[in-house]
């Protein structure tokens, strides 16, 4: 039953009674016994059959009807118990009370019917007062009122699971849809990732030749600035490597009042040398000497240089005038004791150096120039000695 239709029999003004009797004075005897009758400020509006199908007829109509006063014997035996089958199997009405009447007790109903076909009463017409009719009909009224309540919160709560469900249902599809969303953006933002890994790779591959090209590059550098500094037969620095650096050392040693001295060595008979042996011999001696040269400079923490030509130049810094001296004579005995054979000296059958010791101790004003052509003049002195020796100006 619709919830509007239970709505609708509650709020109307009567309870519906059909009675189905063959007898027309059980009708106007049963319409008096009821004629006062209320329940729940209703009275009650009773519609009579007088048989079977005509009962069948009402009860389609009256689908409201709230209880059925039934007779079991009409133009048939079972022609009642036929009416309450029709009743509940095929109107599929299990809300209207049926009140079973007869005249005839041997013809009662089984148990089995009365449980099956739900049926609230049985009674007798011999036994049927009036009190006992207000009784029955009473208590089938509200049985009545009571199922459509039941049914009324039943229909409710039915909806509101329907609700429920329909709510439910669009969640579910709401979560489906995010998660979709989300699985898309997962994918996407893995894709992300392992782009900018990819490109984070190759930068990284990119830096790493890059530093390898700096390696690579600071090494050219270093090889490219110490051939700028060396002097290419002798390996030794070279000239305008040797004015650095004796620019650097007379700075500090003028800044912590130390001493400094030089040497300038010059192989003695050298065009003549060249023209006994030539010139890749020449070349060959030059280097032996600058061997020596650097090793002796080396010992005293001193610093060679090709001077140009045939001409060398040994800083010492920190060096005062009397150990420079010793330093030179040591240069000197050591390249002639290296005998290496020359034919053209007059000075000696080896070769031979001369050398200008000059030295500075910074109470005095002077320069590097003067420093310079100090020991210049030294080694000119020593040439005009008799060369192979050593000759100190200060
Ligand atoms: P002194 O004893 O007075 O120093 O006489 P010297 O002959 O050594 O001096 P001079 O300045 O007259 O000659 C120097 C020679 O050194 C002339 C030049 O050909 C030679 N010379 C300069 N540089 C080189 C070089 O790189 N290789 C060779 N083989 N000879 C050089
Ligand atoms: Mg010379
Ligand atoms: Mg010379």
């Amino acid at each position: 039953m619709k919830s509007s239709n239970i709505e609708s029999i509650k709020s109307s003004h009567c309870w519906k009674i059909i009675v189905v009797d063959d007898k027309e004075q059980v009708h106007a005897v049963t319409r008096l016994a009821l004629q006062n009758f209320q329940y729940k400020h209703k009275s009650l509006e009773l519609i009579s059959a007088y048989s079977s199908s005509e009962g069948q007829q009402l009860l389609e109509q009256n689908p409201d009807t709230a209880v059925l006063l039934l007779d079991i014997v009409m133009e048939r035996e079972d022609a009642g118990l036929d009416l309450v089958k029709y009743t509940r199997e095929k109107l599929h009405n299990r809300f209207i009370r049926i009140i079973l009447r007869t005249g005839q007790p041997w013809i009662a109903p089984e148990q089995s019917i009365i449980e099956e076909y739900d049926i609230n009463g049985y009674i007798l017409k011999t036994e049927l007062t009036q009190h006992k009719l207000f009784c029955f009909l009473l208590t089938a009224i509200r049985n009545y009122h009571n199922l459509l309540t039941v049914e009324e919160a039943r229909q409710h709560i039915s909806a509101q699971n329907q609700e429920l469900e329909n709510s439910n249902l669009i969640l579910e599809k709401k979560v489906q849809e995010y998660t979709q969303i989300l699985q898309k953006q997962t994918l996407a933002l893995v894709e992300n990732n392992k782009k900018l890994e990819l490109e984070v790779q190759a930068k990284l591959h990119a830096q790493q030749n890059l530093e390898i090209i700096n390696e690579k590059l600071f090494e050219a550098n270093k090889k490219l600035s110490l051939l700028a500094n060396q002097d290419a037969l002798t390996g030794l620095a070279n000239r305008r490597y040797f004015d650095v650096y004796l620019q650097q050392v007379w700075e500090s040693a003028q800044e912590n009042k130390h001493p400094l001295s030089i040497l300038i060595c010059d192989i003695d008979f050298f065009k003549g040398y060249n023209d006994s042996y030539g010139h890749p011999e020449g070349d060959h001696c030059l280097q032996r000497v600058s061997q020596i040269i650097h090793r002796v400079a080396g010992k005293s923490e001193g610093f060679a240089a090709r001077f140009g030509g045939e001409e060398f130049a040994i800083v010492l810094p920190n060096t005062n005038l009397i150990d420079s001296q010793t330093i030179a004579d040591m240069l000197r005995s050591e390249i002639h004791n290296a005998r290496l054979p020359h034919r053209a000296s007059t000075v000696s059958e080896y070769v031979t150096v001369s050398i200008g010791v000059t030295s500075i101790q910074f109470q005095s004003d002077g320069s590097i120039n003067d420093l310079i052509l100090r020991a210049d003049q030294a080694l000119y002195e020593a040439k005009k000695l008799g060369r192979n020796q050593f000759v100190t100006l200060h």
